[in-house]
């Protein structure tokens, strides 16, 4: 089988009610989606932070064998290619295998742990509202009655806004729900560690992204300060910023993202590194319908980490923002009930994309 032509798609859903997280306001939301195409007739698709260039398309993708994930990878790296358009490729190369053998990704990853994966709502955004904190509480309340264990919600405005609403979400959902908190690199070193501090008295399951990924040996210095899981490196790139990450003992859980991190190829590597350092994977997933699915695979494909009686829940972030891209991308859209999500079972990624509504966004 020979890769003949890949389209690429770069696709953008408007926001209708923009969001903020510590960092900026999202009005709109980019995707980099693309469409490998073989002389079999099998046709893969992926989603990347960004699509490669037209010259490394042709210089290491057009013509190649599309189960030669590894030495497609290294071509397009070596070429210099952001590891965030790598990933849309790779993942289009693991859906034509699953399909050319009949089989869901998470077979060729080494079979499923897991077939339903238990979901946190990702959501509980700054909007525009008169009264932010009563809008917080509903909207967590609301997770609950879908059936939700655990939400994550954003924090990094500042100590006023971070503790009177991080307390009155914990109140609103109470205890036996598992809350996490995402400050999206906004605060510095002595900032993380004194907000942190207070914030942990409300039972927290990790503190996200508490400064920039630049700083290692400050994720390292907050994570020995708190009494607090830290997690972070969502928007690492490659194995290589991952290893840092890892030698300075910097995270409690990585949180690489499939279609950031540079692929299925390049996140087994990152998940190997992590286990061998007793770091737990939580995957970031934050995109359309087809990263939606490759994240599902993942996460069926790893083991429980210890492997307890009650192991710590192998977690997919369900993000619950608007986004059409990722709601009706697929012709059977991926739902959560009560709170779980059922891996896809067809063959590949295990969905079919609707080129109307790629068409629409594109
Ligand atoms: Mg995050």
């Amino acid at each position: 089988m020979k890769i003949i032509d890949v389209k690429t798609y770069s696709a953008v859903y408007p926001v209708k009610e923009p969001f903020a997280n510590a960092m900026r306001w999202t009005r709109e939301r980019p995707f980099g989606i693309v469409e490998v195409q073989t002389d079999s007739g099998i046709t893969g698709w992926g989603e990347g932070a960004a699509v490669p260039p037209r010259r490394a398309i042709e210089a290491q993708v057009l013509g190649r064998d599309p189960f030669h994930t590894e030495v497609v990878w290294e071509g397009l790296h070596r070429m210099g290619t952001d590891p965030g358009a790598i990933s849309a490729i790779d993942i289009a190369l693991w859906d034509i295998m699953g399909k050319a053998l009949g089989q869901p990704i998470c077979n060729l990853l080494g079979g499923a742990f897991r077939d339903r994966v238990q979901a946190y709502a990702t959501g509980l955004f700054r909007k525009e509202h008169a009264d932010p904190t009563a809008a917080l509480v509903a909207e967590a309340r609301g997770y609950v009655e879908q059936g939700f264990k655990a939400m994550k919600m954003k924090v990094g405005f500042g100590p006023d806004y971070d503790l009177k609403n991080v307390a009155a979400v914990r109140r609103a959902i109470g205890e036996r729900i598992l809350l996490a908190v995402d400050a999206n690199c906004g605060y510095d070193r002595g900032s993380a560690i004194a907000i942190g501090q207070r914030l942990a008295e409300h039972d927290l399951l990790w503190f996200e992204e508490p400064i920039s990924a630049d700083d290692v040996e400050g994720y390292g210095e907050i994570r020995r300060a708190l009494g607090l899981r830290i997690s972070g490196a969502e928007q690492l790139r490659g194995r290589w910023a991952f290893r840092r990450m890892l030698q300075e003992r910097a995270l409690d859980i990585a949180q690489p993202d499939v279609c950031i991190c540079g692929g299925f190829t390049e996140f087994r590597k990152i998940a190997a590194m992590a286990s061998a350092n007793h770091v737990r994977i939580i995957p970031h997933m934050f995109g359309t319908a087809i990263r939606l699915a490759a994240t599902l695979h993942l996460l069926a494909s790893l083991p429980d980490s210890p492997r307890a009686l009650e192991p710590f829940p192998t977690l997919l972030e369900y993000d619950m923002s608007e986004n059409a891209l990722r709601t009706d991308l697929a012709t059977e859209p991926i739902r959560h009930a009560g709170g779980m999500v059922a891996v896809p079972r067809g063959p590949g990624l295990g969905i079919e994309i609707d080129r109307e509504v790629l068409e629409k966004y594109a």
